[in-house]
């Protein structure tokens, strides 16, 4: 059985995407936590992300983990991955906390050898994951495995430094076991490494790439 304390790859120099389109609106309502359940970064939020955070919420449903940001001690993340039998699913993600701002995933005072040298204060150089699974019997879905990975290609196309991708469970292995056994790393990590996922909507190929776009549209107006 896979041991989740193991779960951790890091990401090639090369081979990194130029561009993934993430469909993530806000969970609604979510803004007014953030006061209450996130911290300033202590590093730059471009170039100091080193980490993305693999979890699973150990419960039920989307409701059911965005609620943990709104206890007297809050827990918050960047992105929840909903269930199967949630409408969302397959459909899209859900940000929940803004990528500039530090969530409170992992504990402050652990960290591991391989990742970032052993730094601790894992949150302010990290980005957090939630995927909703009650971690009791409960299959990942394909498109929560498929979904999870198209994350972590968005990351890694936009954060130069990004360099390991690791469970919860090898950052805190005496308190955690996320995202558990059922989560299939190993076809997970081949995702984010082959890129079969990036493929954008039809809307979005519509577009003309902002590169090519003539400059053109300020003419006659608003000068001085
Ligand atoms: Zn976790």
């Amino acid at each position: 059985m896979a041991n989740p304390t193991q779960y951790q790859f890091d990401l090639p120099k090369k081979g990194r995407p130029s561009e993934v389109i993430l469909n993530e609106p806000w969970y609604p309502g979510i803004q007014k936590y953030w006061s209450s359940c996130t911290t300033k970064r202590s590093v730059d939020p471009i170039l100091g992300i080193k980490a993305v955070v693999i979890h699973a919420t150990a419960g039920s449903s989307s409701e059911g983990a965005i609620s943990v940001m709104k206890q007297p001690e809050p827990a918050s993340f960047h992105w929840l991955v909903p269930d199967e039998n949630e409408p969302q699913h397959g459909y899209f993600v859900w940000a929940c906390v803004p990528e500039a701002l530090a969530a409170w995933h992992v504990r402050n005072s652990v960290s591991h050898k391989d990742v970032n040298e052993n730094a601790k204060k894992v949150n302010h150089w990290s980005l957090g994951i939630e995927v909703v699974n009650t971690q009791i019997s409960d299959p990942f879905s394909t498109w929560q495995i498929e979904a999870t990975a198209r994350i972590v290609r968005y990351c890694w196309a936009k954060y130069p430094n990004l360099a390991h991708v690791v469970s919860h469970a090898r950052l805190d292995p005496d308190r955690r076991a996320d995202p558990g056994s059922n989560f299939d790393w190993n076809k997970f990590k081949e995702l984010v490494l082959n890129g079969e996922n990036d493929s954008v909507s039809d809307l979005v190929a519509l577009a003309t790439p902002a590169t090519k776009i003539k400059n053109s549209a300020a003419q006659g107006c608003c000068s001085g």
